[in-house]
């Protein structure tokens, strides 16, 4: 079936790309290392360059040069990220996200599958 769904539409990549952006902030350490922290800048700076819509990375590199990354923590990084995604949907036309509910949005990473039963074998070692 997934061979057969075909590349993905700006908005599925923007989508996507999003979500895991928001959800690395959410689990971003409240005290980063300074490595972490040029990890931060470095992902956005590549994905300023990299994007897969031309038009949409030139726009971001734009919106990267006026609001620079802030990843000093956690609370800093996805408020900083919250902030430069509504520039994005204010330029679209989207409705702004209320930046206070970032981590209730993206908070916890969810764990959709059940643990899978240990087999029996292991259980009696
Ligand atoms: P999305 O904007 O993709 O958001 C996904 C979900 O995130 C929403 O459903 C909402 O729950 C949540 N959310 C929304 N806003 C925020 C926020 N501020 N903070 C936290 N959570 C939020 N498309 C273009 O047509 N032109 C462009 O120039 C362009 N530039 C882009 C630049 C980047 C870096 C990225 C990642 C995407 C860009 N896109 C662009 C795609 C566009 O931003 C949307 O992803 C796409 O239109 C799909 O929109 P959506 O309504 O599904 O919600």
């Amino acid at each position: 079936k997934d061979a057969k769904a075909g590349p993905l539409t700006r908005e599925e990549v923007g989508r996507a790309t999003w979500m895991l952006l928001h959800t690395i902030a959410a689990q971003f350490p409240d005290e980063p290392t300074r490595q972490q922290k040029r990890d931060a800048k470095e992902l956005m700076a590549i994905i300023s360059r990299l994007y897969p819509c031309k038009e949409c990375a030139g726009h971001f590199k734009e919106v990267l040069k006026a609001n620079p990354v802030q990843a000093g923590s956690q609370a800093e990084f996805s408020q900083w990220l919250c902030y430069v995604h509504n520039v994005v949907n204010r330029s679209l036309g989207k409705p702004i996200f209320p930046c206070q509910r970032v981590n209730a949005r993206w908070g916890e990473m969810k764990r959709k599958m059940k643990m899978k039963r240990l087999p029996l074998l292991v259980l009696l070692v």
